[in-house]
């Protein structure tokens, strides 16, 4: 049994790995700011659990961080806390430099401080884990993959603001010492994905009978990986990871986006049939300014080093995503009622 603090975990990806790490027997402490982004109802069935303790706040209030360090003495921080989405940033980078990047090196500087201080066993075993993404390496041609070593190229600010903070955690290794493990993923999808993001928002606009908006000529491609795999890489890299290292993660899964969406048109059309194709409903918009080409990751290193490899191909994943969000029609009712920010008033 191990003891985490989880940062963003009433988020998408935190909000499954606080799940998995629960079900494992470890313990969890989850600091959340709960953002637009952060939903308790994600949490749900872990509010009376005695592996998971919840704790609003912001990883940029270092006296709240460096107490529930000392209090709870983790094994290891594991940071998903971030502003999250692409658009947003074009809108308003400002946020995201708070979060992603001054707010990042708080926790990082009160994680040093409580480090330094473990005894000197209990300081070997730590580790941070920052959870970042394939974005900091900027956009590809028709050919090649970022591997861990790609120079750092990002194009939107969102990408920029991780980049950032992917380069104070290895510092913070380098200058302090601190075991820091950095991990860069390529695009998630499944359970607990707020509706803004491509898949859950085609899914309901599909379901709504809206037009379904597809970015520019729909031939971006990405890379696409099923939540719980990143999670359970994640895991792996806390076990195996050497500290000062980066691995990437992904699922060897390109799609172009008009692919995407087309697939969940046909698996929506055998859900919930209608009389007219889904696909009839997609239109293509104005691109997204600075819109990236084409992300490809080359997961090699954690396949050999860690012994990683994903579990689910884009397919099941894909269908087991939107059976889930069929199942799970409330959750994404609260979030597009806003009544999910109501929870929060009573934490
Ligand atoms: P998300 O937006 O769903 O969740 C982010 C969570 O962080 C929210 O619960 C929010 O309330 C919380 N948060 C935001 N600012 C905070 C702060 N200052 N203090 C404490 N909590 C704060 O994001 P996600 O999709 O789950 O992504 C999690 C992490 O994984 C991010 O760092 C993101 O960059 C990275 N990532 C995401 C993807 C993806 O496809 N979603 C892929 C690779 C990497």
């Amino acid at each position: 049994m191990s003891i985490f603090l989880v940062t963003g975990g009433a988020g998408f990806i935190g909000g499954n790995f606080v799940h998995r790490a629960v079900a494992d027997g470890h313990r969890v402490i989850n600091l959340d700011k709960l953002t637009y982004a952060g939903n308790l109802s994600t949490l749900e069935t872990l509010r009376d659990h005695p592996g998971h303790r919840f704790v609003r706040g912001d990883i940029g209030d270092a006296t709240l961080v460096s107490s529930l360090l000392a209090e709870h003495r983790p094994d290891a921080v594991v940071n998903f806390a971030a502003e999250s989405h692409v658009d947003r940033s074009i809108d308003g980078p400002a946020a995201f430099i708070q979060t992603n990047v001054a707010a990042t090196l708080t926790l990082l500087e009160a994680t040093r401080d409580h480090w330094l201080d473990l005894p000197e066993a209990d300081a070997r075993a730590f580790r941070f884990l920052h959870v970042s993404t394939d974005e900091v390496f900027g956009s590809l041609g028709p050919e090649g993959r970022f591997t861990e070593i790609t120079p750092f190229a990002p194009n939107s600010p969102y990408a920029a603001s991780k980049a950032a903070s992917d380069h104070l955690v290895r510092a913070f290794q380098h200058t302090y010492g601190l075991p820091t493990l950095t991990t860069n993923c390529s695009n998630n999808y499944g359970p607990f994905q707020f509706p803004e993001k491509l898949i859950p928002l085609m899914i309901q606009k599909a379901l709504a009978g809206e037009e379904l908006p597809v970015y520019g000529d729909g031939m971006n491609v990405r890379d696409w990986l099923f939540v719980q795999d990143h999670c359970e890489a994640i895991s792996a890299v806390l076990e195996r990871g050497l500290p000062g290292q980066t691995y990437n993660i992904g699922g060897d899964s390109e799609q172009t986006n008009l692919d995407v969406v087309r697939s969940l048109c046909v698996l929506l059309d055998q859900r919930v049939p209608t009389d007219r194709p889904r696909e009839l409903q997609i239109r293509f918009v104005r691109d997204r300014p600075g819109h990236d080409r084409r992300y490809a990751i080359d997961a090699s290193k954690i396949r050999r080093d860690i012994g990683w490899t994903p579990r689910n191909d884009f397919a099941s994943g894909l269908a087991h995503t939107v059976d889930w969000y069929l199942a799970n029609q409330p959750w994404v009712a609260g979030i597009l009622d806003g009544s999910y920010r109501l929870e929060r008033l009573g934490q």
